[in-house]
């Protein structure tokens, strides 16, 4: 059995509705249909949660906001008639129209762009309808419950063959709505396949699947076919953007693979996120690049530090203490590196340094501003031998000077810290060693 979940911009309009319908009717086991709100149909026109908050906003304000709802009403009918299906949505509105001028919660407005999709889609379909209010469990604080989700879910959808359930949302014991955060119908999608024991989930977008590195810097990058869990979340932590995060926990724990598709493009086999991708050799050893600029390093030197006992918490205190966390901690014999995100250092910066220089009697500090962090990450990595001398010939060939260097205890990926003006180029120069060759 598979679980399908369908973005914003895969049901966008009637002819996007139509390609979802093809798909989920070639293949009878594509049973429970996660769909995301409209998003956009073109560049500039917005997504219906965005107008959704939009409405609440104003609401708050006092100021009129049928306008906003009647735009977004107009967009369901709209579809709804190019697709002749006979549904009328104006209980539903006035319901909406009224719950908003009395005070409505931001995430009842935002859940109400899937709500009216997840009915759409199942009329159109000719599927069950099962809201997502009364499986996806939250407590009242808005922290999702994923046992008892997980026990509503199954037990609810027992007793449907097939069923559309939208995703982004749920509630708590009262009724009263909460949502994950943007782009969190990945989540219901991923939820609703660990319930019913999916063969696979297929998280249907506009892309066709992953790429080893960001397109927009490298043009050409190929597509991933197949990846672990693990490495997904190296990848994404650094930056590459396919799937909420929190999208990878529910499924991966039962081992069901994550398929992401491509609904323009339904041939292509897109990218399988697995547990584990087997010992099959690899046509490279890398899986894929990923990096961020805008992190400063601070370094910490002082003789004979490894025999310092609480040295290393010491340090840390003084960051902690400021709120701040850090991204990496590559130690050597005297020295300490905190690389730490800038944004969030600057405005504590002067006191963490007094801190630290309070703390420990550092013999030096140094900070190194504007760096960009690039991950090379590959279950492949660890067994083939030379990896880390192409890496590093690579770089230097190219005449990029490494700031920092650390092998994630994983031993899944290499990290360099680079100048940020050398961002785009160490990713086109690991490309280049690794796949170009
Ligand atoms: N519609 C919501 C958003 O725009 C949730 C989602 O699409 O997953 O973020």
């Amino acid at each position: 059995m598979i679980v399908t979940k369908f973005g914003g911009s895969s049901l966008a309009d009637a002819g996007q509705f139509e390609k979802v319908r093809h798909i989920i009717f070639e293949n009878t086991d594509r049973r429970y249909v996660v769909p995301s709100a409209p998003g956009k149909r073109f560049d500039k026109d917005d997504k219906v949660t965005d107008l959704l908050y939009l409405c609440h906003d104003s609401a708050k304000m006092g100021e009129p906001f049928s306008l906003h709802l009647n735009r977004i009403r107009a967009r369901y009918e709209e579809i709804a008639s190019q697709l002749q299906v006979a549904i009328d949505f104006s209980d539903d509105f006035a319901a909406i129209e009224a719950a908003l001028a009395h005070g409505a919660s931001r995430a009842y407005a935002a859940s109400r762009g899937e709500y009216l999709n997840g009915k759409l889609l199942s009329a159109y379909l000719g599927f069950d309808f099962v809201d997502a209010a009364d499986v996806i469990r939250f407590d009242e604080n808005g922290q999702l419950m994923e046992q008892e989700t997980n026990t509503l879910l199954s037990r609810r959808l027992a007793n449907h063959k097939c069923a559309v359930i939208p995703g982004f949302y749920g509630a708590d014991e009262t009724g009263a709505i909460h949502t994950f955060s943007r782009g969190g119908s990945d989540i219901s999608g991923a939820l609703v396949a660990r319930a019913v024991n999916a063969d696979v989930y297929e998280n249907w977008t506009d892309v066709t699947g992953m790429r080893m590195a960001d397109p927009r810097i490298v043009k050409d990058a190929q597509y991933i076919e197949s990846l672990t869990y693990r490495e997904l979340r190296e990848l994404s932590y650094m930056g590459a953007t396919v799937l909420h995060g929190d999208a990878v926990f529910p499924v991966r724990k039962m081992g069901i693979p994550t398929n992401i598709r491509n609904t323009n493009d339904p041939l292509h086999p897109g990218t399988v996120i697995r547990t584990s991708a087997g010992q099959e050799s690899l046509p490279q050893t890398i899986t894929g690049i990923a990096g961020s600029k805008g992190f400063t390093i601070i370094s910490i030197e002082k003789d004979m530090m490894n025999a310092e006992l609480g040295f290393g918490r010491r340090v840390l205190q003084a960051f902690e203490e400021h709120g701040l966390s850090f991204e990496h901690l590559p130690t050597g014999i005297d020295t300490m590196c905190i690389v730490i995100n800038a944004k969030d250092l600057a405005p504590h910066l002067d006191h963490v340094l007094d801190r630290i220089r309070e703390l420990v009697a550092p013999d030096q500090i140094t900070v190194h501003e504007n760096v960009a962090m690039v991950a090379t990450v590959g279950r492949g990595m660890v067994r083939a031998a030379g990896t880390a001398a192409r890496l590093f010939t690579a770089l230097a060939t190219q005449g990029i000077s490494v700031r920092i260097i650390d092998q994630g205890s994983s031993e899944l990926s290499i990290i360099v810290g680079v100048d940020e003006s050398q961002f785009e180029m160490t990713i086109e120069a690991i490309y280049d060693a690794f796949v170009r060759m």
